[in-house]
């Protein structure tokens, strides 16, 4: 459920690279690169609609290259791309030389293909214009990639055949946890070693928080305006100074460790908002709520260290495993309820766990998180990952906190399951009209949009290609 990658979006950056780079591959496995001349793609529904904004674009032309999320150099970028748009050529995998001109061979397509709201078509021709190979790839949300034909029912995550205690469901989660007399952290704990050593599995999960910490880092100490022309200005190194200088003061404000929380949550989101590193977590919209709830475990709460933070994330990923399976962490699928709501589940599980929290707390605290994340939309304000992005990652990280330690009160007892609540997600996400769903057609991109071309602000100028 966790992977280091690049923003500022998992389902519109790092999904359309992933299948890009597939394309190549399979091109070259079949004997077909030295043969392609010329190479298209089509971005489709959500990725047609918000592509630009969101680097689709951009993303598929860095995987036809060869490039992949977790080690593309993000600050090389635009050079690179420069220099495909200005020489007209593209070496496919990083050597096989095709004509290409990214504003015409990438299409952005606001019509859906049937089977999801993300899909992308890559072709490849001969020199005489032959076809050599087509192939339709899903971005199904987290960076996950599905081929076609799209199979809805097949498991993505795959935690179910092989593993000892597979689950898809937060009962299957609750009924192994008992039977096994375990802790949710513990239980999942037992799936990985049974793919990998336990060093293996500590090492892993260091690493992706040594990625979160490193973001934080950061975000912290780079201000300026991010990129897109809306004009956002970085917030995080002001709100870093503010808070340190609060730190000595005698009479110190209750609240404050929430506005430490905020500030990771911002300073993670502006990384990812201007395509800096970031860990999908479980996806890049929502990837600073994860790591300010850690930083804050680990900042705030005596006794946090790597051990606590790996049980943490092992618990926060068990939790976006059962997201991932029966609900949908896919903006462009259910709206934002999907990548904030599942965000604010898994990091209320992983605060749960590390505060002790039996199995039905941990269920309890990501039922609360999702519950009280439904309905929410996603509209992006010009198809860009800032607004309301940036900001609804700090509150969905409060809240995740909140709902952490509602379900520390109480014993584990609740009326609404996970389960319930993920599939109340799924439903209200089925109903939401597709203006609601990461087409930037709705909600704020249209209101915010209208009130700044109204204002003459320039907000309007970047409507999403649609
Ligand atoms: S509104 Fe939510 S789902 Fe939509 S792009 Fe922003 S963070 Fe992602």
């Amino acid at each position: 459920m966790f992977s280091i990658g690049i923003g500022p979006s998992s389902s519109h950056t790092v999904g359309p690279m992933r299948a890009a780079l597939a394309f190549a591959t399979d091109l070259a496995a079949r004997g077909l690169l030295e043969r392609t001349a010329a190479v298209t793609v089509d971005l489709h529904g959500s990725l047609g609609a918000t592509g630009r904004g969101h680097g689709s674009d951009r993303a598929v032309v860095l995987g036809l290259a060869g490039e992949r999320p977790e080690s593309v150099d993000p600050d090389g970028v635009p050079a690179f791309l420069e220099r495909v748009r200005a020489g007209g050529e593209l070496r496919l995998l990083g050597r096989h030389p095709v004509r290409f001109d990214p504003g015409a061979d990438v299409r952005l397509i606001a019509r859906a293909l049937p089977a999801h709201p993300n899909g992308m078509v890559f072709t490849a021709r001969d020199a005489g214009g032959a076809l050599l190979a087509e192939r339709t790839a899903y971005s199904v949300g987290g960076g996950f990639v599905r081929e076609h034909p799209l199979d809805a029912a097949a498991p993505v995550v795959g935690t179910g055949a092989g593993l000892p205690f597979g689950f898809r469901t937060g009962a299957e989660l609750l009924a192994h946890c008992r039977e096994q007399r375990l802790g949710v952290a513990d239980l999942v704990r037992r799936n990985e070693e049974s793919l990998r050593p336990a060093a293996e599995v500590d090492a892993g999960l260091l690493r992706i928080f040594g990625a979160m910490a490193a973001c934080v880092e950061h975000g912290l100490v780079t201000g300026g305006v991010l990129p897109g022309g809306l004009g956002v200005r970085r917030r995080a190194p002001r709100l870093h100074a503010q808070l340190l200088a609060e730190e000595g003061r005698a009479h110190r404000d209750a609240l404050q460790a929430m506005d430490w929380v905020s500030l990771f949550a911002l300073a993670v989101n502006e990384e990812n908002a201007a395509g800096g590193r970031v860990v999908t977590a479980p996806t890049n919209g929502a990837a600073g709520i994860v790591p300010a709830v850690l930083h804050f475990h680990r900042r705030f709460v005596p006794g946090a260290d790597d051990a606590a933070t790996v049980r943490f994330l092992l618990a926060a990923g068990g939790i976006g495993i059962v997201l991932k399976e029966t609900g949908s962490i896919s903006g462009a699928e259910v709206g934002c309820q999907g990548e904030v709501g599942s965000a604010s589940a898994m990091a209320a599980a992983g605060l749960a766990e590390v505060l002790g929290g039996t199995p039905e707390q941990v269920e309890n605290a990501a039922e609360i998180a999702v519950e009280h994340h439904l309905g929410l939309t996603c509209d992006p304000v010009g198809g860009l990952v800032q607004i309301p992005c940036i900001e609804r990652n700090a509150v969905g990280a409060t809240t995740a906190i909140h709902a952490a330690r509602t379900a520390m009160r109480g014993d584990g007892t609740h009326v609404v399951s996970l389960d319930t609540a993920i599939a109340t997600m799924r439903q209200t996400g089925a109903h939401m009209r597709a203006e609601y769903k990461e087409t930037s057609l709705g909600g704020l991109a249209l209101t915010v949009v209208g009130a700044g071309a109204r204002a003459g602000t320039g907000v309007g100028v970047n409507v999403p290609e649609c």
